[in-house]
């Protein structure tokens, strides 16, 4: 694989301390995305693996190219399940300088795995075991003197490795929803942190530059959730959220923008950065927000309860469903609910159907569609690097997307193509 990734892939041996980078499998024809990472899973399933990667596309110019992805086992179904790296975290995974990344085993004390510019280094982290995750982001980036490092941490309770565990992705609350939060927490690796300013080649970098600019005309650039999911809820959670919104942030090359920016510890109406230190939240995760919502809490408490929840590394979502049937208001209240959660929760939708039983594919967001049409945009998605929800509710032609590929590394993908590829790492 010449082209779109660089580096070999990183062996990450918790147990003895040590890195090493092997060469890539020449076997992966489209390079060692996702169903690469199943392979390997499979391949190292004794050493309880915990794999990190990124797609074809991510991290270039082509639209909402955000997503990459952590695979391991979950401690709740036992099985392969992936959690998605977006906002900016997948991005920086492709361009740390390794490919993938491959963590076997469980280290004696606790260490964060540092990743940047094609070196790695493990981390003692005895300093910050404890700490929640806006706590741990805050100190691996004063440590290493870089505020644009991002850092896939746990809290107490992925410390504590229970079922309700999700990493965040520096302050915010991620799509994990298989406790791979637990599991770094039994492999006592407290954050992984990104940072590179590596480049990546396309093979007709002239070609693919100009194909992924044309493609911008047509793309939606639409804010908050309801773009994406109409009829979530009673009047949507733009309504609900509403007096609360401060701004909408997109993730890493997409023109939409839907993570939305929520304040209330001081007016949303500020625009300065001179207010108080930390004004609010950022809803990362609308089946967070709907859970609590049609729960009947106010949408200040529950953004006090989702942030309470993303600083102690709980699963957004199946900690919004445990709490919602007993709206709080008071800030002490709620960070006792928060505390008192244990595991283990089932993943689950708000009312609605959500993505087949048994997939490797938590419910990150409400998918637009269900059953098999949301696997097929998921495996896309995670093949390409680019966010499902964008391909989902964008409106994008998936061929174009598709056709990337040719000027990017100089492979012809399909969809039958890709559900072969899941097909044969599973087989
Ligand atoms: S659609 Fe939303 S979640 Fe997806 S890349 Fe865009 S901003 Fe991020």
């Amino acid at each position: 694989m010449d082209f779109m990734y660089y580096g070999d892939i990183l062996v990450v041996d918790l147990e003895a301390g040590t890195t090493e980078e092997v060469e890539i499998d020449e076997a992966w024809e489209a390079g060692p995305v996702l169903p690469a990472a199943l392979e390997l899973f499979d391949k190292h399933a004794q050493d309880d693996p915990l794999i990190f990667g990124s797609g074809i596309l991510t991290g270039t110019t082509a639209p909402a190219s955000c997503l990459g992805f952590a695979l391991g086992a979950s401690p709740i179904t036992g099985g392969p399940a992936v959690a998605p790296l977006n906002l900016f975290a997948g991005a920086e995974m492709k361009l740390s300088g390794f490919s993938m990344v491959l963590i076997k085993g469980n280290s004696p004390g606790p260490v964060y795995l540092w990743l940047h510019d094609g070196v790695a280094d493990l981390v003692d982290a005895s300093r910050i075991t404890g700490k929640d995750t806006w706590q741990t982001c805050d100190a691996v980036r004063d440590e290493m003197g870089e505020q644009l490092i991002q850092v896939i941490s746990i809290g107490p309770v992925g410390e504590a490795k229970s079922d309700l565990a999700s990493f965040s992705i520096n302050y915010w609350g991620s799509g994990d929803n298989a406790a791979l939060g637990a599991l770094m927490g039994a492999k006592n690796l407290k954050a992984v942190a990104l940072r590179g300013l590596g480049m990546i080649d396309a093979e007709d970098p002239e070609e693919f530059y100009n194909r992924t600019m044309g493609l911008l005309p047509g793309l939606p650039s639409e804010k908050s959730f309801d773009w994406a999911f109409e009829g979530l809820g009673e009047g949507g959670l733009d309504a609900w959220l509403g007096p609360l919104v401060h701004r909408y942030r997109s993730c890493f090359a997409c023109p939409c923008a839907c993570n939305t920016f929520v304040k209330y510890n001081e007016d949303p109406a500020v625009m300065g950065s001179d207010g108080v230190q930390e004004p609010g939240l950022m809803v990362t995760n609308p089946a967070a927000a709907l859970w609590l919502g049609q729960g009947g809490w106010s949408p200040e408490g529950a953004s006090r309860a989702m942030e309470a929840m993303a600083r102690a590394g709980v699963d957004v979502v199946r900690g919004s469903r445990e709490i919602s049937a007993e709206p709080l208001e008071a800030p002490g209240e709620i960070a006792a609910a928060v505390e008192a959660l244990t595991g283990p929760a089932e993943a689950a939708w708000p009312p609605g159907e959500g993505p087949a039983e048994g997939g490797i594919f938590g419910p990150w967001t409400p998918p637009s569609s269900s059953g098999d049409r949301w696997l097929e945009v998921n495996r896309a998605a995670y093949v390409l690097g680019v966010c499902p929800l964008f391909l989902a509710a964008s409106g994008v032609e998936r061929e174009d997307l598709l056709e990337l590929c040719v000027p990017a590394a100089g492979i012809k993908l399909d969809a039958g193509g890709i559900k072969e590829m899941f097909d044969r790492a599973r087989a």
